[in-house]
C-alpha cells in the first residue's frame, strides 16, 4: 500500500449569506442561526452527523500532521463542535505531537471568548477572512462584517500569538475588489501591517460564472480595476511586503521566516491528503477525489 495520508482537511460549507463574488459550496443559513447555546441549527446537526460518519469510514487511518477546518465559515460552529471534531481525529487517526491544526474564521462570526474557546479546543493556528478594512469596499463585495470586526479581530488574534496562544495566523485579504484603487489597496496592506500577522494570503478578484459580481459585469454595473491598476497594485504588494520581512512562498501567500502554512505544502508537494465534507477534494493516492458541490 502506499504511504497513508498524514493531512485532513474538513469542509464546513455554512456561511450566513453568500459573498457577492464567491461560487464556493456554501449553505446560507441567515443571521439567526443558533450557535452559543446548544449545538446549533438543526442543519448544522445533520450535517455533523454525517460529517463524522465520513470521518470514520477510512479503513486504513494514520496519525495527522496536518488538520485544516475550512469553509464556508467554520467559526459558524461553537467551540464544542470544534472540539467535538477535533477529538474525533485524537480518537481515530491520531495526531502528532506539533501538528499544525489551522481554522478558517469570519470577523462577523466569533467573539474573543470564543477565540478561546477554540484555542482551548486545540486550534493552534488561524485564517482571517479579512478581505479589506475598507467598509465601502467590504459593502460592495457583500460582506457581513465592517472595518471595526477586522481591525478588532486582528487584535485579538496578534495578542492571543505574542502571548504563546497560538503558533502563528493568517491575514486574508482580496485584490482588486471594486473600487479598490491604488490607494485603497495601499491602506489595506498597511492597515494589515499595523497587525503584525506572521503570514498574508493576498487572492486575486476573478469574476466566476453565476456570482453577484458575474451579472453585474454583464450588466456593466461593475466598476474593477483596469489591468494597469491590478499591476501597480500586485507591484505594491510585493514590494511592501517584502520591505516588512515577508517573503512570497506561494502564488498567493507570503510569511515571516517559519509562518508558512505547512497544510498548505502539502497540496503542492504530491504528499496525499483526506478532506471530508461537502464539495472537497480528497487526494489519497496522488489521484483526486472530487465531491459534490450540492
Ligand atoms: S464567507 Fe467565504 S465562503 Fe462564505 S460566502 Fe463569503 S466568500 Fe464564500
Amino acid at each position: 500500500m502506499n504511504k497513508l495520508p498524514r493531512s485532513a482537511y474538513i469542509h464546513i460549507p455554512f456561511c450566513h449569506r453568500r459573498c457577492f463574488y464567491c461560487d464556493f459550496a456554501v449553505i446560507p443559513l441567515g443571521n439567526n442561526i443558533e450557535t452559543l447555546n446548544g449545538y446549533g441549527s438543526k442543519t448544522v446537526k445533520e450535517y455533523l452527523t454525517f460529517l463524522n460518519k465520513e470521518i470514520l469510514s477510512i479503513k486504513h487511518k494514520s496519525p495527522l500532521s496536518t488538520i485544516y477546518i475550512g469553509g464556508g465559515t467554520p467559526s459558524i460552529l461553537n467551540p464544542l463542535q470544534i472540539k467535538d471534531l477535533i477529538n474525533l481525529f485524537k480518537e481515530n487517526y491520531g495526531i502528532d505531537y506539533g501538528a499544525e491544526i489551522t481554522m478558517e474564521v469570519d470577523p462577523a462570526s466569533f467573539n474573543e471568548d470564543d477565540l478561546h474557546g477554540f484555542i482551548k479546543a486545540g486550534i493552534n493556528r488561524f485564517s482571517l477572512g479579512a478581505q479589506s478594512f475598507n467598509n465601502q469596499i467590504l459593502e460592495q463585495a457583500g460582506r457581513r462584517h465592517f472595518s471595526k470586526d477586522v481591525e478588532k479581530s486582528c487584535s485579538w488574534l496578534k495578542r492571543v500569538h505574542d502571548n504563546g496562544l497560538i503558533k502563528s495566523w493568517s491575514l486574508d485579504l482580496i485584490q482588486n475588489l471594486p473600487i479598490s484603487s491604488f490607494k485603497e489597496w495601499q491602506e489595506d496592506l498597511e492597515n494589515s501591517l499595523k497587525f503584525c500577522p506572521p503570514h498574508i494570503s493576498i487572492y486575486d478578484l476573478n469574476i466566476e460564472p453565476g456570482t453577484v459580481f458575474k451579472k453585474l459585469v454583464d450588466l456593466g454595473k461593475l466598476s474593477l480595476p483596469n489591468d494597469d491598476d491590478s499591476f501597480k497594485n500586485s507591484e505594491l504588494t510585493n514590494l511592501l511586503l517584502r520591505a516588512s520581512g515577508y517573503s512570497r512562498y506561494e502564488i498567493s501567500n507570503y510569511s515571516l521566516p517559519g509562518h508558512h502554512s505547512r497544510h498548505n505544502r502539502v497540496y503542492w508537494t504530491g504528499l496525499g491528503w483526506w478532506s471530508f465534507g461537502q464539495g472537497s477534494t480528497s487526494s489519497p493516492w496522488g489521484g483526486e477525489v472530487y465531491k459534490t458541490k450540492n
